[in-house]
């Protein structure tokens, strides 16, 4: 099998050597570099040269909903916590307008194939709420109402009632995915997400039985109070419900940036021998129950789009993760929301304030952005092709991006030296690959084509203070 597909391989000595902070890169540059220069303008400017494409890219459609009623305390989301119903309606209101707004700038025939509710809790909104909002979609949009459609929803099992599922998939959606974390009791009570077992199955058997074809769930490792015992029966009992698809991320603790991560104990997070131990069990469990290590926290089933893809060479990476479709342009709406189009990205504002004050005035409520320059798009080419093939081909990449690669990026290839002695990669005439020794590492060799990054340290390291070099990337592992 190629060494870049293969199951990672686990060596605690590497994996506590690189577990250095750093981007999770689902955008190059990442948005840490995102800029208020680039407003609605731009924004329009970008759809106007992608609807000229001779062949424009499909859409995918990305709402935000920022609301839940009670705060985890280890989240770092843009989201609002409020009780209020008024606040769903007000906010419904802008977002059937900006969706409008949106849908006025592109091409008409262009297909919408993925629609994404994210949030926040997409579930705060009532099903009537929700009904409203694809409403609106359909009417700005063209949506694809094949088979083949991945209209995915973010479900919080705490705010559904299993009824509601067969009215989620009438209103189309296909894919769901749940928040678990930790089934353990005693983590629940300290991250302020009382979640039993039996209620995540009761929602995900009425999803199934709905007709959604692919169902996710999130796990996360590194939470306060875990042990390696009470993560295994976590495990098991995930296990049990057979997702298709599986995220098990680690914990970042950054209580300067994220207010609600100071109601965390830092006494009660595990040492950093236990998070390795818990990453570690992950993905052995994982693998031997026979998902597949799609790369950066997810496993799938084999049969899975995204391990096919995987094995195809079709894997791609953009805001939402891993996807085996990845060659769209995103729209984001919604507060905070992120749009993908072209060589552009642009960013919503971060509160309803900005957000409605935009809208109200029939504006996009863009507050951020950027143009990538020809050397940022043969950047991101390449940090995805690591992230997704595990493997740069130094000729077909010349031939793509007319560059004499073992010139152009010696400096990158320079930086790898030391990552190919330690085993993390190989390096030939012909290209990198990723080691199974490196798949668990593989953000590492990506830093290593970010010039962005690059820049960032030197000018931290001149000033003394290499913390500001990522101040808000979380370790590796
Ligand atoms: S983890 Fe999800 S449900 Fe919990 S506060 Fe964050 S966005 Fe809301």
């Amino acid at each position: 099998m190629d060494p870049s597909i293969a199951a990672p391989e686990f060596r605690r000595s590497l994996v506590a050597r690189y577990d250095l902070a750093g981007p999770r890169y689902t955008s190059y540059p990442t948005a840490n570099h995102f800029h208020p220069s680039f407003g609605a303008g731009d924004y329009r400017c970008a759809v106007a040269q992608s609807n000229a494409e001779p062949i424009p890219r499909e859409l995918s459609l990305y709402v935000h909903v920022p609301f839940c009623a009670s705060p985890c305390f280890y989240c770092g989301c843009t989201r609002l916590i409020t009780r209020s119903r008024g606040q769903a309606e007000a906010y419904l209101q802008r977002l059937e307008t900006e969706i409008a707004l949106q849908g006025s700038l592109y091409a008409r025939d262009r297909l919408a194939r993925q629609v994404h509710f994210g949030g926040g809790t997409p579930t705060f909104l009532s099903i009537d709420e929700i009904a409203r909002a694809m409403a609106a979609l359909g009417r700005a949009f063209r949506l694809d109402a094949s088979a083949t459609r991945e209209f995915a929803i973010e479900i919080d099992p705490r705010t559904v009632d299993p009824a509601a599922l067969p009215a989620l998939a009438e209103l189309g959606f296909n894919r769901a995915s749940f928040g678990i974390q930790d089934f353990d009791p005693a983590v629940q009570a300290a991250v302020n997400r009382i979640q039993p077992f039996e209620l995540t199955r009761d929602v995900m058997a009425a999803a199934r039985a709905a007709g959604f074809g692919s169902l996710n769930v999130d796990l996360i490792y590194g939470l306060p109070r875990q042990s390696p015992d009470g993560f295994a029966a976590t495990l098991d009992r995930v296990l049990e419900l057979a997702p298709d698809r599986i995220a098990a991320y680690g914990y970042a603790h950054l209580p300067a940036l994220f207010r609600a991560q100071r109601r965390i104990d830092a006494a009660e997070l595990p040492d950093a021998a236990t998070r390795l131990g818990l990453l570690e069990l992950t993905v052995r469990r994982l693998v031997d129950a026979g998902y597949v290590y799609i790369g950066m926290d997810h496993f799938a089933r084999p049969d899975d789009g995204l391990a096919r893809a995987l094995v195809e060479g079709r894997l791609r990476r953009n805001f939402q993760g891993y996807t085996a479709h990845g060659d769209v342009d995103i729209v984001g709406m919604g507060l905070s929301a992120i749009s993908a189009v072209g060589d552009a990205y642009a960013q919503n504002a971060k509160t309803l304030g900005d957000c409605y004050g935009a809208i109200d005035s029939g504006r996009l409520p863009v507050a951020r952005g950027i143009w990538l320059d020809a050397d940022d798009v043969r950047r991101r080419a390449l940090i995805e092709r690591l992230l997704c093939q595990g493997r740069i081909d130094f000729a077909a990449f010349d031939a793509e991006f007319d560059t004499f690669f073992v010139r152009d990026f010696a400096v990158e290839l320079a930086a790898l030296a030391p990552l190919a002695a330690d085993g993390l990669v190989e390096i030939d005439r012909r290209g990198i690959s990723i080691t199974p020794v490196g798949r668990l590492l593989m953000r590492v060799p990506a830093m290593a084509f970010d010039a962005r990054l690059r820049a960032a340290r030197a000018a931290a390291a001149r000033a003394d203070d290499p913390a500001a070099a990522t101040p808000r990337f979380s370790k590796v592992v």
